[in-house]
């Protein structure tokens, strides 16, 4: 390998390697909390809407008088506006998480891909709610240069999270709500998923999320629906 070539493919390590680095800042600022010291918590729901799981979801979101955040797949909200507009209708925040979700191929998104994912997923939500996003977040988290770059470019800032229970994939309840206990801090993001294609299925996500609300709640915290909590 020439010189030249081997700088090349370290400069090309250097672009992408925080691409899969789950909420890794190397080229961006990603907001992984709220700035207080109030046992406040935003809660973010991913992947939606899902005709299977958000009625659900919202449904419990109402029971317990909690505002959540949601960060929809704008390929999803095409296809149900109306759970989209429940969600605004509801109380809830709807925000950005790229057009297509790409799992596989996201983190690599040179700089025309990535604003085509992220411009398309906000006129999505617009078209649906007649509200703009003002957050974005890549999918599980991973992104890159290009993509911090085209996100600022649209005036959303990239939010990460703090506490996970790995719901994607988990199957478990108990361990979903453990795992998030033990994370849970002043000024936590929770994530949570919606989805049907991984994870729990059903009713278990509404479950899952009343059992964690009513388990928070009872540990003092309360749930904020303000992005940028504690800085007023
Ligand atoms: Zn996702």
């Amino acid at each position: 390998m020439t010189r030249a070539r081997y700088l090349l493919a370290c400069a090309g390590w250097m672009l992408f390697l925080p691409g899969v680095i789950r909420n890794c800042e190397w080229f961006g600022r990603i907001q992984k909390s709220l700035p207080t010291r109030s046992r406040e918590l935003l809660l973010t729901i991913d992947d939606g809407p899902d005709p299977r799981q958000t009625p659900q979801v919202l449904d419990a979101l109402a029971q317990a008088q909690v505002r959540a955040v949601f960060f929809v797949i704008g390929k999803n909200v095409e296809a149900h506006p109306a759970l989209c507009r429940r969600m605004v209708e509801d109380g809830h925040s709807v925000q950005n998480h790229t057009y297509s979700h790409s799992l596989a191929t996201f983190w690599l998104a040179g700089p025309g891909r990535a604003a085509d994912e992220i411009q398309r997923c906000s006129a999505a939500i617009q078209d649906a709610t007649g509200r703009r996003p003002v957050r974005f977040r890549a999918p599980v988290g991973m992104a890159n240069p290009f993509v911090h770059l085209a996100a600022e470019e649209r005036g959303l800032g990239v939010m990460g999270w703090s506490a996970t229970g790995h719901d994607g994939i988990a199957q478990d309840p108990i361990r979903v709500i453990q795992r998030i206990r033990q994370q849970a801090r002043p000024g936590g993001i929770v994530l949570l998923h919606e989805s049907h294609l991984r994870g729990m299925h059903g009713g278990e996500r509404a479950c899952t999320l009343s059992e964690l609300v009513n388990t928070l709640k009872a540990d003092g915290y309360t749930f904020t629906d303000r992005l940028d909590a504690g800085t007023h």
